[in-house]
């Protein structure tokens, strides 16, 4: 499965940064959520276009230990998401 057109271009970029990605996950319930996680924190510097760009996407933080803590990015529209850990922790 292909992370959706509107968090494609952020994906790549931080391919191209050296990110790697260490997870894909479809959520088996709904069938339609789709995470894609990296092993670096994602770089926020200059992503504020994307958002402005593309309404669909927002981004979020989470640091409840209960779930997967870390921070992306959300597109609500095709319910995809990006996101790596909340630091470096290697
Ligand atoms: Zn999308």
């Amino acid at each position: 499965m292909e992370i959706c057109v509107h968090l494609r271009d952020i994906l790549e970029e931080e391919l191209r940064e050296g990110n790697e990605v260490v997870s894909k996950y479809i959520d088996e319930w709904t069938n339609e959520s789709y995470s894609v996680r990296l092993r670096r924190p994602l770089n926020k510097h200059n992503r504020d276009d994307y958002l402005a760009m593309s309404p669909t996407i927002s981004y979020w933080e989470n640091k409840e230990s209960r779930y997967m803590p870390g921070k992306g990015y959300y597109c609500k529209q095709c319910k995809h998401s990006i996101s790596g850990p909340f630091y470096y922790d290697y």
